[in-house]
């Protein structure tokens, strides 16, 4: 069964879009952490298409993982200010600079959340990396230190991003045409 054609009312970004914008972000991010031990920390599941674009292009000697934050339940749209972490930390950090990867930042709670939780580690330093950033929708102090774009107030699906675990493989992102909420 195919995902309906019109279930995007408007594409954002297109894949080649993203490619040249994380190749760019990787080499800010080369250069950031050239003397450091860098942890790349991949948020499961929608950041998944971005983090393994990012990875290529690094060409730091980095380790990378993954963890589960969930801030929205089930069929919704609407992230709630709760956040989960459901996949715990099994990975040495002491020491090391942490850069989580986010697919988007809507409120900030997830970040937030993924924020203390290392910063309450051992480790040298934490800092965000995220491929789309709902800025104008902030309810807690939240400052990626890098950012792909930045969006309005839109439902976006696509590259790993879902409205109820699906059209995460549609490769490119845009508007989740409002007939199918
Ligand atoms: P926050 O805690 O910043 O409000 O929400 C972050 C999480 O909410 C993201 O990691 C993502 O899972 C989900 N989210 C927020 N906005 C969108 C959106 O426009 N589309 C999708 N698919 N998920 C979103």
């Amino acid at each position: 069964m195919n995902y309906p054609v019109d279930i995007m009312s408007e594409v954002l970004f297109t894949e080649e879009q993203i490619a040249k914008r994380t190749k760019e972000l990787a080499q800010r991010i080369n250069e950031d952490y050239k003397d450091s031990p860098l942890t790349v920390v991949c948020t499961l599941k929608g950041a998944v298409f971005f983090f393994t674009e990012l990875m290529k292009n690094l060409k730091l000697d980095c380790r990378l993982e993954f963890i589960k934050a969930s801030s929205y339940i089930g069929n919704t749209t609407m992230t709630l200010g709760n956040v989960t972490i459901s996949r715990s930390m099994n990975f040495e950090i002491q020491g090391r600079d942490i850069l989580i990867v986010e697919d988007i930042v809507d409120t900030g709670h997830t970040c937030a959340k993924l924020f203390d939780y290392f910063k309450n580690q051992k480790c040298h330093s934490v800092q965000i990396c995220t491929l789309l950033d709902k800025k104008s929708r902030r309810q807690v102090e939240i400052n990626p230190k890098y950012i792909g774009f930045e969006i309005g107030n839109q439902f976006v699906i696509g590259y790993g991003l879902d409205y109820n675990e699906a059209y995460r493989n549609i490769p490119y992102i845009g508007i989740l045409n409002e007939k199918y909420l």
